[in-house]
């Protein structure tokens, strides 16, 4: 990765996806901690919709205490590994309640406890509840960042997420995240990215995949 090609892409994400932020709906610590854990190999839109329903009928922390793990699973029930989820959730509330008194924790080595919690959850709570400069690497961050080349088609996550980490102003931690995740949803998708209209297509290491 070029300074120059760096420069490139990220005048173009600004340019393009200058308000970017995160799509799960919350109003509450708790509800986007939810959200995240059910984001799992499942669309925002899809989380959305249930968390919309599970939230409107327990609209507090106490409420959420006295649902049982087969309720969950009802609600989950359009959602991937549903009831690997309402295992989690469930698990979840007990746990934050009994450690944390309902409270999230802003801490990584306590999010990382949670059942269902694992780094890119941490990082996304971290980030969007606390403001702590963290880059969650989900599979759009990794499409975009091994095709833009700042990082190998071999790595896995977590080098992913550490060469972001030295590349990237730790000031646009949270920022190129939602960029990278809405350039990613919306444009260079996995199946059918729109490289004909890409001004980034001179950089890009894998493009006109599958057109
Ligand atoms: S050229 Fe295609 S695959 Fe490459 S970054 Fe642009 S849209 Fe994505």
């Amino acid at each position: 990765m070029t300074k120059a090609n760096k420069e490139r892409i990220l005048a173009f994400l600004d340019k393009e996806y200058s308000d970017a932020k995160g799509e799960l709906e919350y109003t509450k610590d708790y509800e986007l901690l939810i959200a995240v854990v059910l984001s799992a190999q499942s669309t925002d839109v899809a989380v959305n919709n249930v968390t919309r329903k599970l939230f409107a009928k327990y609209p507090t922390f106490e409420s959420l205490l006295n649902v049982k793990e087969a309720q969950f699973a009802a609600y989950f029930k359009t959602l991937g590994l549903y009831r690997n989820k309402a295992k989690h959730v469930y698990n979840l509330i007990h746990l934050l309640n009994e450690h944390h008194n309902g409270v999230v924790p802003s801490a990584k080595e306590e999010l990382l406890k949670l059942p269902g919690v694992g780094v890119k959850t941490a990082n996304v709570v971290r980030a969007e509840l606390f403001n702590i400069p963290e880059i969650a690497v989900d599979t759009h961050v990794s499409r975009i960042a091994r095709r833009l080349g700042f990082a190998k088609f071999s790595d896995d996550v977590t080098i992913i997420e550490a060469k972001l980490r030295k590349v990237l102003p730790k000031e646009r931690y949270i920022k190129t995240h939602h960029q990278m995740i809405h350039f990613g949803r919306y444009f260079c998708k996995a199946q059918s990215p729109l490289c004909k209209k890409c001004p980034l297509v001179d950089i890009c290491k894998e493009p006109n995949k599958k057109l």
